[in-house]
């Protein structure tokens, strides 16, 4: 524990390679900030392409061994680095609200949902286990295996700077693999404690290693020959443009990307329950979350009284750091997230949504230079503004009224991103009729941010992921396995003479 909180307050975070911690090289750093009180915390370093080289080499080097341990070998270092996670669990969620500004609850409930991932990946010797034919034809058996791909990387936003990796590395590192992860310079401390915790676990050196960097880290990877897979998790622009430079370079990608989430709100709902859930998911977390509620859609007779009690809930709102118990919501990320979400705030204003509730301006008292915002509300928002079409990533609720079921369906279908929806009815028919026809990867009934449990895997439609697999969940085995097919016969099955036509069963 001492040396977890060491690492936090040391002036640069640096990398992790080859099992142990590595000063950054490259003489590139950025900033990094307590968001609730505005001040540059420490430096992160900025890997160069000699950096990732050095990472990437000392992970193919590790993994022949790695991919050859029997997978109930691997697990039991599973196993631990489990047990350290949950024994380690406040001091990643202080690290995360610290740099992130996400309160110390939800930061916690964070680390929940990557040990969850965690607790999946050590059942590996189950989810391994090949299909076998007997007996395909005489004297034949036919088997598949699934088999480690090699060194495989992730690259993370900073909005889940625990869990989005763990997406990722348990299962990557379950199936054989060795991983690189080079997370968001904005939050990059939760990374190296986690490094820290492999290395206790007994992870063999080199398997998990972390390089800090922006766009420079991030192409050398792609461009690395032996890389053989990217998980990217992001803003669309950057996740489409990880999907075509991995395909250029011959390597198995999946990209996920932004949002915009909206929640029906049928007006045979329980509006209490309806405008609970979408206070806690629009502004939950400050909004950044990928999941986040930012669109409501409501429907018929529920808009004027859900409009009504929003208001309330909106100006209600707890902000402060996030480091107090109480707080509902803290800061936002940095001063270039909360100038992008101003502009929106005004660019709503000039096309001519209802701005009910506003949030610019928003002090804390002692805290005077964090990055503050104030919930934020819009009625009468319509398909053709900026503030709907695109991603504001910030707590700001837009509300949009539809006459009935199949206009809030039509309206959420019509959308570019399909990461989540929700919809709140008592209805069963309804519900049944969303989940069949809505063109969304993630559907919640009645529950406002429905995240798939580590079992189910995670993934949204359209341009909310590029790439065939949703992460995590057996998906996420199969994106970090490859299937090999073995047949085999032994000597007194085998007919003599050569044989010229196609093989049949016999
Ligand atoms: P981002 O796209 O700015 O950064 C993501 C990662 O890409 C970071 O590691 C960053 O360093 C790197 N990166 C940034 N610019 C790059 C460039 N030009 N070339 C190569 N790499 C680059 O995203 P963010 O602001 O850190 O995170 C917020 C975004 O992530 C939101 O759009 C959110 O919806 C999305 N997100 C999506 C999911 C999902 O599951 N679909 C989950 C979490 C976050």
């Amino acid at each position: 524990m001492t040396e977890l909180d060491a690492s936090l307050t040391s002036a640069e975070v640096g990398h992790f390679i080859a099992g142990a911690p590595r000063a950054g090289t490259s003489g590139r750093r950025a900033d990094v900030f307590n968001p609730a009180t505005g001040a540059v915390a420490r430096t992160v370093a900025l890997a160069d392409e000699h950096e990732v080289d050095a990472a990437v080499r000392a992970a193919a080097v590790a993994f022949p061994a790695w991919a050859d341990a029997p997978p109930l070998r691997r697990a039991r270092v599973l196993f631990k680095f489990l047990e350290l996670m949950n024994r380690h669990k406040s001091a990643l969620a202080r690290a995360i609200t610290a740099e992130h500004g996400k309160v110390l609850t939800d930061a916690e409930g964070e680390v929940s949902r990557a040990i969850d991932v965690v607790e999946f990946a050590c059942g590996i010797p189950q989810l391994l286990k090949g299909d076998y034919t007997e007996q395909v034809s005489t004297g034949i058996d036919n088997w598949t295996m699934r088999q480690p791909l090699g060194v495989v990387a992730g690259i993370t936003p900073f909005n889940f700077p625990c869990m989005v990796p763990a997406w990722m590395f348990p299962v990557a590192i379950a199936c054989g693999n060795s991983f690189v992860l080079k997370p968001s310079p904005i939050d990059p401390s939760a990374s190296l404690l986690m490094a820290q915790l492999w290395r206790e676990a007994g992870l063999p050196d080199g398997v998990f290693s972390v390089v800090q960097g922006d766009k420079v880290a991030v192409e050398a990877l792609i461009a690395h020959p032996e890389v053989r897979a990217l998980s990217f998790v992001g803003s669309t622009p950057i996740a489409a443009s990880i999907y075509e430079a991995g395909a250029r370079h011959g390597k198995r990608v999946q990209a996920l990307g932004g949002a915009k989430n909206h929640m029906i709100v049928m007006p045979d709902a329980d509006l209490e329950q309806a405008v609970d859930a979408l206070v806690g998911s629009a502004y939950g977390s400050a909004g950044e979350r990928c999941m986040a509620i930012s669109v409501a859609v409501l429907v018929g007779s529920a808009g004027d009284a859900v409009v009504a009690r929003l208001v309330e809930r909106a100006r209600q709102l707890k902000i402060k750091n996030g480091m107090e118990l109480d707080a509902e919501m803290g800061p936002i990320v940095s001063p270039a997230a909360l100038e992008r979400i101003h502009g929106y705030i005004e660019d709503g204003v000039r096309a001519g949504a209802k701005l009910l509730v506003d949030g610019r301006g928003h002090r804390v008292p002692g805290h005077e230079h964090g990055f503050w915002l104030g919930g934020t509300l819009f009625d009468r928002v319509t398909p053709d503004m900026r503030i709907y079409r695109e991603e504001i990533f910030g707590p700001v609720l837009c509300c949009v009224r539809v006459p009935d079921f199949a206009a809030a369906i039509a309206l959420v279908n019509a959308h570019e991103f399909a990461n989540g929806v929700s919809c709140f009815t008592r209805d069963g028919h309804v519900a049944r009729e969303f989940a069949r026809r809505i063109e969304v990867g993630m559907v919640g009934v009645n529950v406002p941010i429905p995240v798939p449990m580590a079992w189910h895997g995670f993934g949204g439609w359209k341009r909310s992921l590029f790439g065939d697999m949703h992460a995590y969940g057996e998906e996420g085995v199969r994106f970090y396995t490859r299937q090999k097919s073995v047949m085999q016969r032994w000597p007194e099955s085998i007919a003599k003479g050569a044989e010229f036509t196609m093989p049949t069963a016999r």
